[in-house]
């Protein structure tokens, strides 16, 4: 793991966490994921699902969905 100085906050990577929005709950749950916010509009994400934590399912979500967080 060798830290990157060079990477100035203006010109670097944004790299997001990926929420999804509960169905159930309308509580947002981490999918893990993380995305380079530049490339999130051309990324394709196939059989995206996560473990929800607030309602114990498991949900399937798409591009559309998700919410990108800091
Ligand atoms: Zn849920």
């Amino acid at each position: 793991m060798m830290p990157r100085r060079s990477v100035s906050p203006s010109k670097g990577p944004v790299i997001r966490r990926i929420l999804v929005r509960c169905s159930r709950t309308s509580k947002l749950q981490d999918t893990g994921l993380t995305i380079d916010e530049g490339k999130f509009a051309t990324t394709t994400f196939r059989n995206a699902r996560v473990s929800c934590e607030h309602c114990g399912q498991v949900h399937y979500w798409t591009a559309k969905e998700v919410v990108l967080a800091r």
